[in-house]
């Protein structure tokens, strides 16, 4: 099962890029359109290039491949749709964890299990909890409460979710915890990860 979904992978993406590229080609001779386009083009490979590789990393692990290579195919679609990768990105980092039953409390300390309300919560891809401002270690970042209640919004359909600019900090947050317990649980560094810090 692995294998294949994993094959279908390639050649989905392999046919989305071809077409972004035929489309990208022949739609407009204004140069600086054509420049956004490009641009826009790149940036929404970058999201896809980070969900390829978690999803390269976690299928063959998992039996819950079905369920898995649904989502990437959901997240692949609505990358298009939108236009753009950030909240289809988390969104799938979020449900790779939890499908892969990695996903802890995001409400209360794993060390004195004192609850957050609305505290910051401290994470790194060394713990694969959330700890809080007494119990941090050197080296954790903060994940807001709006961070963490993305968790939440995000039992909703991904279609039906939306996010205001103002969430996006937030947003990252929830997503940079996801992506270090994604590293921590599969023993490796997603490359594709520093891409996310230059779109
Ligand atoms: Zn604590």
């Amino acid at each position: 099962m692995a294998p294949r979904s994993n094959c279908s992978l390639t050649y989905r993406f392999g046919t989305w890029r071809k077409k972004r590229a035929i489309s990208s080609g022949y739609s407009s001779a204004n140069c600086s359109s054509r420049s956004t386009r490009r641009k826009r083009i790149y940036g929404l490979s970058t999201g896809l290039a980070v969900v390829s590789e978690i999803a390269e990393r976690v299928l063959p692990e998992q039996e819950v491949a079905e369920p898995m290579f649904r989502l990437l195919l959901l997240t692949a679609r609505e990358i298009e749709r939108r236009g753009e990768w950030q909240l289809p990105l988390a969104y799938f980092a979020y449900w790779t964890l939890k499908l892969g039953g990695w996903m802890p409390p995001l409400d209360r300390c794993v060390s004195c299990g004192k609850r957050f309300g609305d505290a910051q919560a401290f994470q790194s891809a060394l713990f694969d909890r959330l700890h809080c401002g007494d119990c941090r270690k050197v080296g954790m970042k903060p994940i807001s409460a709006a961070g963490r209640e993305f968790g939440a919004k995000f039992s909703a359909k991904l279609d039906e979710i939306s996010v205001t600019p103002e969430a996006i900090v937030p947003l990252v947050e929830l997503r940079e915890t996801v992506l270090n317990w994604i590293e921590l649980h599969t023993e490796r560094k997603l490359f594709t990860r520093e891409m996310l810090e230059t779109n």
